[in-house]
């Protein structure tokens, strides 16, 4: 069984690596019957966003992304961290650092004319009297890495074996000179504390991952296995970024995007089942993860696939799910409730079948609401969308037409006899059907666009698209 985690450092708006993230990790916990945890890296004040743990924590519940109740707060942690510094510090594992901001400048600035890095391990010689006449100074405490050691290996679960040279590690800071841990060290205790055995995290903190090792060897302790996931890419080949919009996990919320589909879309992020199958629920996902098949090529992410997948969640919940077929009733309701023609098609079931019509259209939840709109309430001819389509079509046209069409359409309503009563016309008329059908729909619909027009007249009924032709332009 595996113990994952979450650690976000809550800088910021939940993005869509980190989601992924997230989710690799929850997957690999429940299909191992194992748990997951939410642990906050919040050590770097300066960092820290307000009000973004929350959102971190609100976003993954609305994606049904649980975690065990206990969530750990590393800045609520400080003294833990200390007393693990310390018995580094007493195996000669670690040591205090006295150099100031300026010396430490100035260390760099000469390593960069050597060609060499990090820092120069002048305190690490101090001598005792240097040590007892530092004892007041404001110090950090610094990792020695070992040296006696050449490479460092990391052995990936998707990358394989990564080997790096020891001496390029640098003696990194393990607690700052107010006290607090670095990433590094809290990183690497909390791991240890909590059980963590699988560490799956973006590929951007591979380079971190020897330096971890090196501590958990210092510490005495087994390091968890890690899982590097691949970088997220743009078609044009740039890195998503964290400061564009389009990467929030809240914009796709607020743009009607379903959790399951951004699951699922993020899920295909790196991630193949090995077979075609595209459409997945969180309890599909967990039953076939497998963490040996996440590659380590970057990935693109099309938005394509996203409104794709989408569309396939919005129809599925429409079928299988009452809740939210009456959440947006409801929704619909509340914005329309004064425009509705006929109270009868609220009706759940009589609700849900107009949804059934409409699903393989919309590509999001605001897409089934104007594509239902025309179904339900008598046409807006005053909106842009509806006045841009009026620009195109005749106006003298469309009014002879409602005329016309108003006797034409006192048949008997069904599918054949509205098509045999729409062909005659556009025959007698030199019209080609596709242009009627373009006019037609204007005239019921008020719309340019919608779900095939058949369809829609016989949702509509016949004696409201009667009175829609005879009221139209009056
Ligand atoms: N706090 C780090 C982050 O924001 C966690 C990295 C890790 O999972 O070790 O991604």
């Amino acid at each position: 069984t595996a113990v994952t985690r979450f650690a976000p450092s809550p800088t910021g708006a939940l993005h869509l690596g980190g989601l992924r993230t997230a989710l690799f990790n929850y997957l690999l916990a429940h299909k191992t019957g194992g748990k997951f945890h939410l642990r906050i890296e919040d050590t770097d004040a300066t960092r820290t966003v307000p009000g973004s743990k929350e959102q971190i924590k609100e976003l993954l519940e609305w994606c049904m992304l649980n975690y065990e109740p206990t969530v750990l707060i590393q800045s609520e942690r400080k003294e833990i961290y200390q007393k693990y510094a310390n018995i580094l510090i007493d195996k000669g594992a670690a040591y205090k650092c006295y150099c100031t901001p300026e010396r430490l400048e100035h260390v760099r600035a000469i390593q960069k004319k050597a060609k060499g890095s990090g820092y120069d391990r002048r305190c690490l010689n101090l001598t005792e009297e240097e040590k007892l006449n530092m004892e007041r100074q404001p110090f950090t405490v610094r990792f020695k890495v070992p040296l006696e050691r050449k490479f460092t290996i990391v052995d990936d679960l998707v990358h394989g074996k990564v080997q790096v040279a020891t001496k390029t590690l640098d003696d990194m800071i393990l607690l700052k000179s107010d006290g607090l841990p670095t990433y590094h060290l809290a990183n690497v205790v909390d791991d240890h504390l909590m059980g963590i055995t699988h560490v799956l995290r973006g590929d951007e903190w591979i380079p971190s991952t020897p330096k971890h090792i090196c501590l958990y060897e210092a510490f005495g302790w087994t390091p968890p296995k890690f899982a590097h996931l691949p970088l997220l890419m743009r078609k044009d080949g740039s890195k998503l970024s964290k400061r564009q919009n389009d990467v929030h996990v809240s914009y796709f919320r607020e743009n009607g995007y379903l959790p399951e589909a951004l699951l699922n879309f993020v899920a295909l992020l790196g991630w193949s089942p090995g077979t075609t199958k595209e459409f997945f629920s969180l309890p599909e996902l967990v039953e076939n993860f497998d963490i040996s098949n996440v590659n380590k090529a970057n990935c693109i992410v099309s938005y394509d696939k996203l409104d794709y997948l989408n569309k396939l969640h919005i129809g599925n919940k429409i079928d299988h799910n009452v809740d939210f077929v009456e959440s947006i009733r409801k929704e619909f309701m509340l914005q329309h409730n004064t425009k509705i023609y006929d109270q009868d098609k609220l009706e759940i079931d009589t609700f849900k079948d107009i949804l059934k019509a409409i699903k393989n259209r919309a590509n999001n939840v605001q897409q089934i609401h104007s594509l239902i709109y025309p179904l339900l309430c008598s046409p807006d001819y005053s909106t842009n969308h509806a006045k841009k389509a009026i620009e195109k079509l005749d106006g003298q046209k469309l009014t002879d037409l409602a005329k016309a069409l108003s006797s034409e359409l006192d048949i008997e309503w069904s599918k054949e006899n509205i098509q045999a009563a729409l062909n005659s016309y556009a025959a007698n008329h030199s019209l080609t059907f596709m242009e009627l059908m373009k006019y037609t729909r204007y005239l019921i619909c008020g719309t340019s666009v919608g779900i095939d027009l058949i369809t829609a007249l016989l949702i509509i009924g016949k004696r409201q698209t009667r009175l829609r032709l005879l009221n139209y332009n009056k």
